[in-house]
């Protein structure tokens, strides 16, 4: 039996790290373990770090020196998910590209499973939750925010599928093209096309520590989604605007009638405080709405980078480092020899 080929030379697992230090010796394990038994390479993990207050940028920074096929992007503070999965993305040499997180929800063990779907020729190979180990509530928002975003957006964005994902390298390339701000990674990856496929995949509970999703970063996350793939929340300022006018007509015309036929003058204090009311808070709404549009059209003029790398720590910056260190403390050493003796010194300060 032939073995086929693995239709990649080199894998790149790009991670964002944010407060991980007590999953990071797992994750390294285990993604070391899956590694060993790849065809190709050598490969290469390259870490983000968004602005960790932990010991992970330490830790990682330690096995970049022992593991050359580990590099960590140490960015300037903390970005968010999106942001740190974009500066990973920017950072990746591998002709496929697998995107997880690192609290180990994403199994390592998945990738095997990615790279035989893309033998088949697709360039995104995406995981879909089969089934979440969260919260009720939680499980109960996602499940709503993915029925909404699917009914909205202008692409079909796959059901239950997250970040963890396998790219091709055109992918990857067409991804950082695009530079828009508040990115929705998953979004852009399904607007991107080519062939995509989804693999169904147990989602693990998060192996230490805590969610750094607080609600608010979940909901800006969703509207991310939403108002950057649809502008249908515009279009129903209108629709909704459309039926208020015909009920408004209608309404006029039946007081009209009660007036003329039936010599009724209208009565309703009620109906005009509940109208005015109504309306003034569909207005606001409504606004709201322009505003999240105007706003995005903000952050998008200022142009802004994504993310601001502090450095860089890997195979190559380390020997530069290194190279440097030495040519700097030879010139070091003649001064203190010149100093020593001195004639020179009067020689160097007086020409
Ligand atoms: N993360 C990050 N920056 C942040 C928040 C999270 O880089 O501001 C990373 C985090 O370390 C993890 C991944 O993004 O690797 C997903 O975060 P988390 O597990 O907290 O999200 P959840 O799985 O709960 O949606
Ligand atoms: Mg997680």
């Amino acid at each position: 039996m032939t073995v086929p080929a693995p239709g990649y030379k080199k894998l790149s697992v790009a991670i964002p790290v944010y407060n991980e230090e007590r999953v990071l010796p797992q994750l390294y394990a285990r993604l070391a373990a899956v590694f060993d038994a790849l065809p190709a390479g050598p490969h290469e993990i390259v870490f983000v770090d968004d602005g960790s207050r932990d010991g992970s940028l330490e830790w990682l920074g330690a096995l970049a020196r022992v593991d050359p096929r580990v590099k960590v992007v140490a960015l300037s503070r903390n970005f968010g998910h999106q942001a740190a999965i974009s500066a990973a993305l920017d950072h990746v040499t591998g002709d496929v590209v697998v995107v997880m997180d690192a609290d180990l929800q994403d199994t390592p063990e998945t990738i095997p499973r990615f790279l035989e779907k893309h033998a088949e020729g697709f360039d995104v190979v995406y995981a879909v939750r089969h089934e979440r180990k969260e919260g009720w509530l939680l499980r109960a928002s996602y499940a709503a925010f993915y029925r909404v975003i699917k009914s909205l957006a202008d692409i079909d964005l796959p059901l239950g599928a997250g970040d963890f994902a396998l790219l091709s390298r055109r992918v990857v390339d067409q991804l950082r093209q695009s530079e828009e701000r508040n990115r929705y990674l998953r979004g852009l990856r399904t607007w991107v096309g080519f062939r995509q496929t989804g693999l169904l995949v147990e989602r693990e509970a998060r192996a230490a520590g805590e969610s750094k999703y607080t609600p608010q970063k979940l909901f800006k996350l969703a509207f991310d989604g939403i108002f950057a793939f649809s502008t249908a929340p515009l279009r129903a300022a209108t629709v909704l605007g459309a039926a208020t006018i015909i009920a408004s007509l209608a309404f006029a015309a039946f007081t009209l009638y009660e007036r003329v036929f039936l010599g009724q003058s209208p009565a309703g204090f009620t109906a005009l405080v509940v109208g005015i009311t109504f309306l003034s808070g569909v207005q606001l709404l409504f606004l709201g709405v322009i505003g999240e549009y105007v706003g995005r059209v903000y952050e998008e003029v200022k142009r802004r980078p994504h993310y601001l790398v502090d450095r860089v720590i890997s195979a190559e910056t380390l020997d530069a480092e290194y190279a440097t260190r030495e040519t700097v403390e030879r010139p070091t050493k003649k001064r203190k020899q010149r100093s020593e003796n001195p004639k020179s010194r009067t020689r160097t300060t007086r020409p």
